[in-house]
């Protein structure tokens, strides 16, 4: 029996997205009465309103009309490619939830139960020890309380349950994980791989590791899944749960338990703090439907809003003890914000492959892990840390705009070069003075005070972008590639959608918010295992690593429980 206390709930989950429905499912299984609060609306597992719609069913051929982009969007799009009609259900509008900018800052999100599961690009991949050593290494902001050794285990764990496709290259600084069969290159990324391998030892050209179930293993895909059917509509929701979702996977677990309670339309303010135990006793929630105002208690809290919601929520949880912000005794929350940087990349056509045929869509491409800086023959000078690379090669003639009917149908049934593009993702450093705060003299609809941001790409980034693109050029070229374009485009933090660091890992609380648990050094029954705890940036999609961080949180607060430590 765990409940031993007079609390609401023996925890709470603040965000119901890929963190928090791990959090929930983790606390539900080990059996506590676990309350998930969801900002945003209630979304059912198979609720996506356009996942089964074809191309002509959507409105201006799923283009959103400027008018609409201009009222609504006026953040979220300035990717200008990313708004759709396919995935607009999803995405926050900028009128309704504000925020503030010293630098350009593309902080893009969605208010629902599953938060960005819904919407995420599935890409996992595991950090290694030259990521988790690099801080230390250099010199640069704290060093990180944990190693690869720590989090392996996790990785296994987590990769299991969730079902990561993928293939094993051996690779240092790109570990190998649990894998469900790849879904395999296609012809010409086939030939991107070996003639970049001939070229240039060391680069690999690997098929995209996905959160999409290539193989289905009921007794370890729990939840709503099944079998991906490569339909390539993953950014609309999948009502067959052939990927990872908090709604497909980890919620369901955790509903099946009888221990969730998950509760939408409930913004979190704050965190309540009680000086007399050194602990938090639970939250302040606004109803965002009704504006009613209540607390409920809890023995312990898991921060899982997201690497700005967690920090906002923090920031605004202050008290005689914390003026400046829950457990924020080294100053430190909010600052470190980080980001991966894109905008940067190459394209071009590669010919020769015009009598070769593969048959249907795939959830991913190609992943080109970093290659810069990983040991003594690969150091750079001019900038610290690496990049990597996602990208797909697609027949020329697949998908080709404005034309219907009969034409259409011979130019797609005509074989032709493959167009090959690769995007270049840019580790961030962890700058002190990146940082966002509230401004508590304006609020939202919410009474919450406004998140302003205030971080910007430095020397480094800028640097290490420019070989991004030359090394992206020269990939192509050997590949055979002609009609090569590259880009380098001027580009924000946020717009990577990885955001991270406002509430770091590490080991003094002098200079860190967490401790090498994810627990808060000032707070012990608070914990961070979303973004905010993130220690330095790394070049891969971090996701998978909030996961394995929040499962290994998760069992350590229930073992110091189980000691009476907590
Ligand atoms: C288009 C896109 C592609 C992406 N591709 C990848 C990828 O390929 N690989 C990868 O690793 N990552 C990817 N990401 C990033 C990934 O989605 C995030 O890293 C991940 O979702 C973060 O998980 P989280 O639990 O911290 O936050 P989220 O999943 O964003 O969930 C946070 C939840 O908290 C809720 N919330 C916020 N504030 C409050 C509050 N005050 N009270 C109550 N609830 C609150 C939100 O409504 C939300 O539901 C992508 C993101 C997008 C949008």
């Amino acid at each position: 029996m765990i409940r031993t206390t007079a609390t609401d709930f023996d925890a709470i989950v603040i965000g119901s997205g890929i963190s928090g429905g791990f959090a929930a499912m983790e606390l539900c299984t080990k059996g506590y009465k676990t309350l998930v609060l969801e900002r945003g609306r209630g979304v059912e597992h198979g609720d996506y309103p356009t996942a089964m719609m074809d191309p002509w069913d959507l409105p201006h051929e799923d283009r959103v009309p400027q008018e609409e982009i201009t009222k609504h969007y006026y953040k979220q799009d300035r990717l200008s490619w990313w708004v759709r009609q396919a995935n607009k259900p999803w995405i926050n509008k900028d009128n309704e939830y504000p925020y503030q900018e010293v630098e350009r800052f593309d902080w893009i999100r969605g208010h629902h139960t599953g938060g960005r599961s819904l919407m995420w690009g599935r890409q996992c991949y595991r950090w290694s020890d030259i990521d988790f050593e690099a801080n230390k290494k250099e010199g640069i902001a704290v060093d990180w309380p944990i190693r690869y050794a720590d989090i392996e285990p996790w990785y296994d764990y987590v990769e299991t349950f969730v079902g990561v496709s993928g293939q094993k290259e051996e690779l240092k600084q790109l570990p190998d994980g649990v894998f469900l069969k790849p879904f395999p290159l296609n012809c010409a990324e086939q030939h991107l791989r070996e003639t970049v391998a001939a070229k240039f030892p060391g680069r690999v050209v690997t098929p995209g590791r996905v959160a999409n179930l290539s193989e289905y293993k009921p007794e370890v895909h729990k939840g709503k899944r099944s079998q991906c059917l490569s339909r390539d509509r993953c950014i609309r929701g999948c009502p067959f749960g052939a990927y990872f979702s908090s709604q497909s996977a980890t919620l369901p677990v955790a509903q099946e338990t009888g221990n969730l309670t998950l509760r939408p339309n409930s913004i979190v303010q704050e965190i309540i703090y009680d000086a007399a135990t050194g602990k938090a006793t639970g939250v302040r929630i606004k109803d965002a439907v009704t504006g009613e105002q209540s607390a409920i208690s809890a023995r312990i809290i898991f921060c899982n809003a997201s690497t700005v919601g967690t920090t906002a929520i923090l920031l605004n949880s202050r008290s005689e003890t914390f003026p400046n912000g829950l457990g924020n005794t080294s100053g430190e929350l909010g600052h470190n914000l980080m980001d991966h940087h894109y905008g940067m990349g190459a394209s071009g056509t590669l010919p020769g492959l015009g009598d070769t045929y593969y048959s249907g869509r795939k959830p991913t491409g190609f992943y080109i892990p970093r290659f810069t800086n990983i040991d003594e023959q690969t150091t750079k000078k001019d900038y610290l840390r690496g990049f990597g690379y996602q990208g797909s090669a697609r027949r020329v003639t697949n998908a080709p705009d404005g034309i219907f009917g009969g034409a259409l149908k011979e130019v797609i049934f005509s074989p032709g070069a493959y167009n090959l593009r690769m995007t270049c993702f840019g580790e961030m450093l962890p700058y002190h003075e990146n940082r966002m705060y509230l401004d508590f003299d304006k609020t939202d609809a919410h009474g919450m005070p406004l998140i302003t941001f205030d971080a910007k790409l430095r020397e480094n980034e800028h640097k290490l972008r420019e070989d991004g693109v030359k090394c992206a050029v020269e990939m192509l070229e050997a590949a055979g590639c002609t009609n090569i374009t590259s880009y380098n485009n001027a580009t924000a933090p946020g717009a990577c959608i990885h955001e991270m660091g406002t509430a770091r890992m590490g080991r003094d609380p002098k200079t860190s918010v967490l401790n090498k648990w994810n627990q808060m050094h000032d707070v012990p029954n608070v914990f961070v295992t979303d973004g905010a705890c993130m220690t330095s940036s790394g070049t891969q999609n971090p996701s998978i690593t909030y996961m394995a961080l929040t499962a290994r949180a998760v069992d350590y607060a229930h073992k110091q429980i189980l000691a009476g430590t907590l």
